[in-house]
């Protein structure tokens, strides 16, 4: 067998036509194989299988009430359907963004106090002119207390369904605007603390809420002037269609701009700026949207029960929602619903059977504890170490979030791609016609950057001219990587300028500054290691994309074509490696050779269309070979429209590549100009090989 390239491309590695999910390889869907046997479904694409997956599941469940007339039942899969609620939206903040939120029962209190305020006899608030409107849309009733006149509200449950939701999202805003900006783990003190309050707060006012006792009398929905009631079959479909939406909602959230964004910040907040991501506003959308789903399961709890008191939301409820989270899989939609769902059975049915059973055992063995055991009371000791279970042994959850992709074959690793290769065809970033002749694209003046008493930057002067390719050189720790911090607001300059386009950038945060066109690799690679090579580079394309979180759940014609436009420019930019990663596109970045972790990062920057990019040491960890054909590459950037600052400190490369090298020593420059001349600098000697002994 030859192991030269061929040009024919095998049908396995052809791009599909058209792909709907772009991250397809990070959704879960039913196997195609059961004891080995090919399941009909098999031809289906991912996508189409988790429908059909749903599909089948809410039929099932649709159909549960005809055959199961057991109104206790139907009540016990109602409560279920609210902890899978809980468990979805928890599942956007820890899962999806990875903010650990260890309050998420004060949403939930929150939404359960907003109806129920709303649609009880709780509030006595005088009458006032204000109420009239709500009168007259029926919501609000003037009546006689003791010998004065009171509104009484009686909001229906569909108005306050969205309103409620939309309060406990502003709440969420509230509480995570003053955390969200700083980085670690004081989220998830400050939520502890939100958690702690809130059922103390609803406690101590009992003007408003009636404290322990609870609100009274919280009136049920009403559809079409049929009232709820006690019923639990009305409640039971309730549930489901909230579930069928948040679960529609998540997945049209989890595949797009919003969801990969998310992803990003989970994986490396650090690294995501720089891509155009914007971590504050992200992560309180995650945090908002979690806390909206809170509200809803709130709202429903509170109508189902009729009543709401503080300590149905204690912080061991939000406990629960997490170890359901964290057992059916963090990020993964039906892995939180069967989490939520798994527990709640267990705890009703399961330890409730267990704790009768062992009292019969006790009256048969006589023996006295066993008699009166209730095993329910035991649930917080088994979440724990549930918990426990699935860190030690499977901490991706029950059904992961993602599987991954098996390596090549030997021939797709030979096999050359049919496009791109090192000749493309299409530009990265197109010429600025707004640019002056002679005109430079970045101006660095006087840069300084101080740690403590070491000048990692020591007034630094740069210029870069439109298609240049400038090199960064110097041993290490003479402050290169601290110039391209400085450059992507990384590193904020204690003094200096730096102009891109007539910018000043040096006090922009990072995800602008990837937004006016300069993006970036890192020295330690600084990759989205759990998310496919499609994923990274998809996410690089971050600033360059418009579509908003509306958007997303509504997936519009326009946010179709932008997300398949995405896809394909993530090919072509791929391309530009030959077909080092194009067979590879949907292999999670951790499984590759550290040489294509370098070209994925490379990738993901220049996916981001930028007509200045900066290449940290790209071609560390890369055998001789490789290095070449990585400079080639490089160099061939700039009939793409890319500009390139590059730090290598392989003189012998630098100099077949570099227009111009410019030499730090000690956060100093100490030369600058072509490489021929710089090779016989004698400062640039001396810094490289240490100062010549003087003959005695
Ligand atoms: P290079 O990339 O040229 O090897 P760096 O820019 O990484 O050098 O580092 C320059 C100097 O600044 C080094 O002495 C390094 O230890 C120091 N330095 C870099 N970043 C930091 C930081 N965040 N805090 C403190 N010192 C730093
Ligand atoms: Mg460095």
């Amino acid at each position: 067998m030859s192991t030269a390239p061929v040009n024919e491309v095998p049908d396995s590695l052809k791009p599909p036509a058209f792909v709907a999910e772009p991250a397809a390889s990070a959704s879960v869907s039913i196997p195609v194989r059961v004891f080995g046997f090919r399941m009909p479904w098999a031809r289906l694409s991912t996508a189409r299988r988790t429908l059909l997956g749903w599909s089948v599941a809410f039929a099932l469940l649709l159909a549960l009430p005809l055959v199961d007339t057991n109104g206790g039942d139907l009540d016990s899969f109602a409560n279920a359907g609210t902890y899978v609620l809980l468990a979805l939206g928890l599942n956007v903040v820890v899962g999806f963004a990875g903010l650990l939120d260890l309050g998420y029962a004060a949403f939930f209190a929150l939404g359960a106090y907003a109806y129920g305020l709303a649609a009880s006899f709780q509030l006595k608030i005088p009458w006032s002119l204000f109420f009239v409107p709500f009168s007259w849309l029926g919501q609000v009733s003037q009546v006689k207390f003791g010998n004065i006149d009171v509104a009484q509200l009686h909001f229906s449950y569909w108005i306050m369904l969205p309103i409620a939701a939309l309060l406990c999202a502003t709440f969420g805003i509230l509480f995570g605007a003053p955390t969200l900006r700083l980085r670690g783990d004081y989220l998830a003190i400050v939520t502890l603390g939100f958690g702690e309050i809130v059922p103390i707060v609803l406690r101590n006012s009992s003007a408003i809420t009636n404290g322990a006792q609870g609100l009274p009398g919280v009136a049920t929905p009403a559809i079409f002037g049929f009232s709820f009631g006690f019923d639990s079959r009305p409640f039971y479909y309730l549930i489901l269609c909230l579930v069928a939406l948040i679960v529609f909602i998540s997945y049209r959230l989890q595949f797009s701009r919003t969801g990969r964004a998310w992803l990003a910040l989970r994986e490396d907040e650090l690294a995501a700026g720089p891509m155009g991501i914007d971590h504050v506003k992200y992560k309180l959308m995650a945090f908002a949207i979690g806390a909206g789903i809170g509200g809803l399961a709130g709202t429903f709890h509170v109508a189902k029960l009729t009543t709401a008191t503080p300590d149905m939301f204690q912080f061991t409820v939000s406990t629960i929602i997490l170890v359901m989270v964290v057992l059916g899989g963090m990020g993964s939609i039906p892995g939180v619903a069967l989490g939520a769902l798994l527990l709640t059975v267990f705890q009703g049915l399961v330890l409730g059977g267990l704790s009768q059973w062992l009292h019969g055992l006790g009256n048969l063995i006589n023996v006295a504890p066993l008699k009166t055991i209730d095993l329910t009371q035991a649930n917080q000791l088994i979440y724990g170490v549930v918990l426990v279970l699935m860190m030690l042994y499977r901490r991706q959850g029950l059904i992961p979030a993602r599987r991954t992709v098996g390596a090549l074959s030997i021939v797709e690793q030979t096999t050359q791609a049919s496009r791109g290769g090192f000749k493309p065809t299409f530009l990265i970033a197109e010429a600025d016609r707004t640019l002056k002749a002679g005109e430079p694209l970045l101006e660095v003046k006087g840069l300084v950057k101080r740690f403590g008493g070491l000048v990692a930057a020591d007034n630094i002067d740069l210029v870069v001219y439109p298609g240049e390719v400038v090199s960064v050189i110097g041993p290490n720790g003479s402050g290169k990587t601290t110039l391209f911090n400085m450059l992507t607001g990384l590193v904020r300059a204690d003094r200096g300028s730096a102009v891109y386009h007539g910018t000043e950038i040096t006090r922009l945060p990072p995800h602008r500054i990837a937004a006016l066109g300069i993006t970036r690799t890192f020295q330690n690679l600084r990759l989205f290691n759990n998310l496919s090579v499609m994923e990274n580079v998809l996410i690089g394309q971050h600033a360059r994309l418009k579509t908003g979180v509306v958007a997303s759940v509504l997936r519009t014609p326009a946010v179709q074509h932008e997300e398949a436009g995405a896809v394909a420019w993530a090919r072509d930019v791929v391309g530009l490696f030959g077909n080092r990663l194009v067979p590879r596109l949907e292999h999670v970045v951790s499984s590759l050779s550290y040489a294509n972790r370098r070209r994925v990062e490379i990738s993901r920057a220049l996916a981001g269309r930028p007509r200045l990019v900066l290449l940290d040491e790209p071609a560390a960890g890369m055998n001789p070979a490789e290095t070449l054909e990585l400079m080639d590459q490089i160099r061939s950037l700039k009939d793409l429209g890319v500009t390139v600052i590059l730090i290598e400190h392989k003189l012998e490369l630098v100099n077949t590549i570099s227009d111009r090298v410019i030499v730090l020593d000690y956060g100093k420059k100490i030369a600058e100009g072509s490489p021929a001349a710089i090779q016989n600098d004698p400062l640039v000697i001396e810094a490289y090989l240490g100062k010549r002994r003087k003959h005695a």
